[in-house]
């Protein structure tokens, strides 16, 4: 599968749709997902053009990977999400129901977040 330049996070990263930026570095983009499933719900991106996390992991640089988790870390601290706890996800294709084409890590919390698959 290649990467489809079209999808709304590489518009977002373009600049050529607009988001609730959270926090921004050489590696990541972080921001307020349009749909929130949680009090807070962020999405973190990388910069880098990876369809998924099997992508991200099998072909991004360390200092990407690095870059990434660290920005991921540092959001959820910023965010003040670490003393109550919160919850990081990442859905990779279709069993998982992942419908954007661009490697993200979603961040809840604020709120309990119950069971960690739903028993649907
Ligand atoms: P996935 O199912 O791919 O893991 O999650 C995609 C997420 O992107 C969903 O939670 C969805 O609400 C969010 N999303 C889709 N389109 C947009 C958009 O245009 N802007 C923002 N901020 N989030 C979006």
């Amino acid at each position: 599968m290649k990467y489809d330049n079209k999808n709304i996070f590489a518009k977002i990263l373009r600049k050529e749709i607009p988001c609730k930026k959270v926090y921004e570095d050489n590696y990541a983009l972080a921001f307020q997902d349009i749909n929130p499933q949680a009090k807070v719900h962020l999405l973190v991106i990388p910069k880098g053009k990876y369809i998924s996390f099997v992508d991200f992991s099998k072909n991004a640089s360390k200092n990407e990977i690095n870059g990434f988790f660290k920005a991921v870390s540092k959001v959820a601290e910023e965010e003040g999400l670490v003393k109550g706890g919160y919850r990081i996800l990442a859905n990779h294709g279709v069993n998982a129901g992942q419908e954007v084409p661009h490697f993200h890590i979603h961040i809840f919390g604020k709120q309990k977040l119950g069971s960690m698959i739903s028993k649907n």
